[in-house]
């Protein structure tokens, strides 16, 4: 029989350790806070620690997402662990990680900052009294454990302290609850990058489709092919096709999608794929699992046999956890919409910013459904949990919408919120105030303080880059693809 574990008291306690979780817990550490960070993987990074960062620009080539994240950045480029920031005309810009690096790197500037961890530490109930959120009950192989804190972080991505806590979530899109597909993503060695790049640069392959109607700007991607180790894939549908006609691939994705990596021959495969996952519903997370699982060797196979540059590909790696793009999303004091991010809105108690397009890969049918936006802000109002005290969120569980979360929640944008999130926190716990009640102008004064990008300095577009790199129209027209009208294989898909 194990014997009661004491309670621990802390100021400010993170629930879940990805990209959102690291940089709220080293924020709120920094701040001065007695800080905790609990996680249920054995690493620190959580999807960040799986994929490339997209994202730190706006359409217009300005940093939004400097602070803490650039930080970050800046750390991994020097330890050779990271590709400069390379400049794309559908993602604004991406970093391609060493993603063991990261999860090294993570671990050390947590430390650093004096924040406590605890992995292997699951949340399993919220603790609440009256309208407080006080904590969590967490369960490890020592046991059952209370952990009381001033403020509360539901970084989970999946809003569990939300959900144990009777704090209002929504889950998915308003008409029916579905959430986007999910993907687990892996990677390929192997690869012969001049092939790839060469099939890259046959048109009628289209190995980006968002470019391709568009042929000043294709021609300047093409142009830098060359020179670029990082690029996006968003096309080579023939080639898929031509694998689906033959009987080699049944895999709900009809386009190539994935990252050509910083190291040469490397490629991140984002293709995997289920339809109409419930991301709470461990049957069913349990079966996209199993499905995903059995898409990989054929996605490899598929590399080998069609695509020009993979005849001598391998499976590198496959990602520690499930890509779960969606899950509940937690109603703050304010719903950030689709509105104010296509319209650049710049709120007064604005403390984090993202310019990334609003991406949703489509809950039913296949593609992707995207519409570009201006450079906005994020304001504190939703990263605080309503109806509650004690309790704010980060990452993929901001309030925001369906449509508003298919763009904050690129790791640089959620570890800008987690900045934000974090130093609120630790302010409001120096200060014996609750986090809602914290004037404004200093938490944004802390902020510039630590080289965040709150709106106040972004400039003129960067038109060098613009001539150099190309820019899409902000209205672009609506993606191909099945929309909802979903065909009869992909109804065999869907759970
Ligand atoms: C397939 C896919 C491809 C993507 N591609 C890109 C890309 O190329 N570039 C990009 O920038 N963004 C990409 N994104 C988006 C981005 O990766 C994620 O939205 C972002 O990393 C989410 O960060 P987060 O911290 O909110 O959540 P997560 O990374 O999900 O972190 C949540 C953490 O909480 C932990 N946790 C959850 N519940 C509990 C609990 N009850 N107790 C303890 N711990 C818990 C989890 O283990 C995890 O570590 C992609 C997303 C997906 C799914």
């Amino acid at each position: 029989m194990t014997s009661k574990l004491k309670d621990i008291h802390t100021e400010v306690l993170v629930v879940g350790a990805g990209a959102a979780g690291i940089t709220s817990a080293i924020a709120a550490a920094r701040n001065g806070a007695k800080t905790l960070l609990i996680e249920y993987n054995g690493f620190l990074g959580g999807i960040s620690a799986t994929l490339p960062w997209l994202g730190f620009h706006d359409r217009d080539y300005r940093q939004v997402i400097k602070g803490l994240p650039h930080e970050i950045v800046t750390k991994l480029q020097r330890m050779n662990a990271a590709s400069d920031y390379v400049l794309d005309p559908k993602c604004s810009s991406l970093v391609s990680v060493d993603n063991h690096s990261w999860k090294v790197l993570a671990i050390q500037m947590a430390e650093e900052a004096g924040v406590e961890i605890m992995l292997h530490t699951h949340m399993v109930d919220t603790l609440r009294t009256n309208d407080r959120i006080e904590g969590v009950e967490v369960e490890h192989k020592s046991g059952r454990q209370k952990i009381y804190a001033k403020v509360t972080i539901d970084c989970t991505g999946d809003g569990d302290v939300a959900a144990r806590g009777g704090v209002e979530w929504e889950k998915g899109r308003t008409a029916d609850g579905l959430v986007q597909a999910p993907t687990l993503v892996f990677r390929l060695g192997g690869m012969d990058r001049d092939k790839f790049v060469a099939a890259c640069k046959d048109k009628s392959l289209n190995y980006r489709e968002w470019i391709a109607p568009y042929p000043e700007l294709w021609a300047k991607l093409q142009k830098n092919l060359d020179k670029l180790d990082v690029f996006v894939l968003g096309g080579l549908a023939v080639l898929v096709e031509k694998a689906r006609m033959a009987g080699d691939l049944d895999v709900p994705q009809t386009r190539v999608v994935g990252v050509k990596l910083h190291r040469s021959d490397q490629f991140q495969v984002v293709m995997t794929r289920v339809l109409g996952l419930d991301p709470t519903d461990v049957k069913s997370v349990s079966m996209a699992y199993s499905r995903l699982y059995a898409q990989i060797p054929q996605l490899v196979r598929f590399f080998q046999k069609y695509v020009p540059g993979g005849e001598n590909c391998y499976l590198l790696e496959i990602a520690p956890m499930l890509g779960i793009r969606e899950s509940r999303r937690i109603m703050g004091d304010y719903l950030l919409k689709k509105e104010d991010l296509i319209e650049g809105r710049v709120f007064e108690d604005a403390v984090a910013m993202g310019g990334y397009h609003i991406d949703i890969h489509r809950p039913k049918g296949s593609w992707v459904e995207s519409h570009n936006v201006k450079a906005y802000t994020i304001p504190v109002r939703s990263l605080i949990a309503k109806g509650v005290e004690g309790m704010m969120m980060a990452g993929k569980c901001l309030s925001a919408t369906h449509e508003a979360v298919a763009s904050t929640r690129v790791i640089p944008i959620c570890m800008a919120q987690g900045e934000a999130a974090g130093t609120a926190a630790g302010l409001a716990v120096k200060k014996g105030m609750e986090v809602r009640d914290m004037p404004v102008a200093e938490l944004q004064q802390q902020l510039r303080k630590q080289g965040a990008e709150i709106g106040e300095t972004l400039g003129e577009p960067n038109w060098k880059a613009i001539e150099e790199v190309g820019q899409l129209p902000m209205t672009e027209p609506p993606t191909a693809g099945d929309e909802d009208a979903v065909t009869k294989q992909e109804k065999a898909w869907i759970q």
